[in-house]
């Protein structure tokens, strides 16, 4: 099957190195190079448009920042939009927001085109890997018709809703990440000052009911290492607990927790910067009590 793929970063390029594994596929990024590598090794083909990748193109996947920056590719006389065929479908696999994915796949059905939200988690290594979960909200048609092509990066693949559905769901398990990291940041350096290892207060945690993907992969991996890979920008997790806020204002329910936590967000991206990873968030918590989580 003919495929495009717009969004080479840091999670799109390993995803489109495994689509390339079983598809024909044209691919075109922001900055040409990594459009240019990927083509070099893994035969794919660079285009100069958005509008060129969807030519010919069943399914057209994007994976880019924020809803945002998908409908600035959609725009304009070479933009996506202009190039996809009546009868094709867009698989945005972008963390986004449900609100603008539901204008976004109204207006693709005016052009014939299915739309459906797929967001990913599990991580760069998770799509090297060709075991991420992914959250798919649109039609029952379109997940059936995705579904196959999903497969060659996810393991969990599963239809949660309507359009919109994948984003809100997604934003929601980032907040849970986001309160996880902020939680560990303040009672490990608490513990710390208060004598106990940071090492020790993870194996029993751990091994006890307090544990999570974060006290039990990225705090031992990342934190007691000193190793502060950047596999998942700071600055992205800040925008994914911004739409799990804007969710539930939109609900016009209360959420204390996940309010203050894009607040802390907000703050440690401001202070560290758009660039760095979203667990080095952790360094923020370290400097404040005066400690290091290492060992
Ligand atoms: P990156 O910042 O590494 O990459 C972003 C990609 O979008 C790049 O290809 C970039 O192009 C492109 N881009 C940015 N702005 C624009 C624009 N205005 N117009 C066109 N292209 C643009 O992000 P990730 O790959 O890490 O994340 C992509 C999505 O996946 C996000 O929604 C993120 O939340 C989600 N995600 C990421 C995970 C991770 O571990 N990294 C895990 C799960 C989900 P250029 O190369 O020119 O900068």
């Amino acid at each position: 099957m003919r495929l495009g793929f717009i969004g080479l970063g840091a999670i799109g390029f390993p995803i489109a190195t495994r689509l390339a594994e079983h598809h024909d596929m044209a691919v075109w990024n922001r900055t040409a190079s990594r459009a240019l590598t990927l083509a070099r090794t893994s035969g794919v083909t660079a285009v100069g448009t958005p509008a060129a990748v969807a030519k010919g193109a069943a399914i057209v996947l994007t994976c880019l920042p924020s809803s945002p920056e998908l409908e600035e590719v959609l725009d304009g006389p070479e933009g996506l939009a202009a190039g996809l065929e009546s009868g094709a479908l867009l698989v945005d696999l972008t963390s986004g927001i449900p609100d603008r994915s539901r204008i976004i796949a109204e207006r693709l059905a005016g052009q014939g085109v299915d739309f459906l939200d797929a967001p990913v988690s599990g991580g760069t290594a998770g799509a090297e890997a060709g075991i991420l979960t992914v959250m798919v909200g649109g039609s029952a048609q379109g997940f059936a018709r995705a579904e196959p092509v999903l497969q060659a990066f996810g393991r969990r693949i599963v239809h949660v809703g309507p359009v919109g559905a994948g984003h809100a769901l997604k934003a929601v398990h980032n907040a849970l990440i986001a309160v996880h990291l902020a939680a560990l940041g303040e009672g490990l350096t608490a513990l710390a000052r208060a004598g106990v290892a940071p090492a020790t207060a993870l194996a029993v945690i751990n091994a006890a009911n307090g544990r999570s993907f974060v006290s039990e992969q990225l705090f031992p991996e990342r934190v007691l290492t000193g190793q502060w890979p950047r596999t998942f920008r700071l600055a992205l997790l800040d925008k994914d607990v911004g739409i799990a806020k804007g969710l539930t204002e939109a609900l016009g329910l209360e959420a204390p927790v996940i309010g203050l936590v894009s607040e802390l967000l907000h703050q440690g991206r401001e202070t560290l910067g758009d660039e760095v990873d979203h667990v080095e968030w952790i360094k923020l918590y370290e400097q404040r009590a005066g400690v290091e989580l290492r060992g």
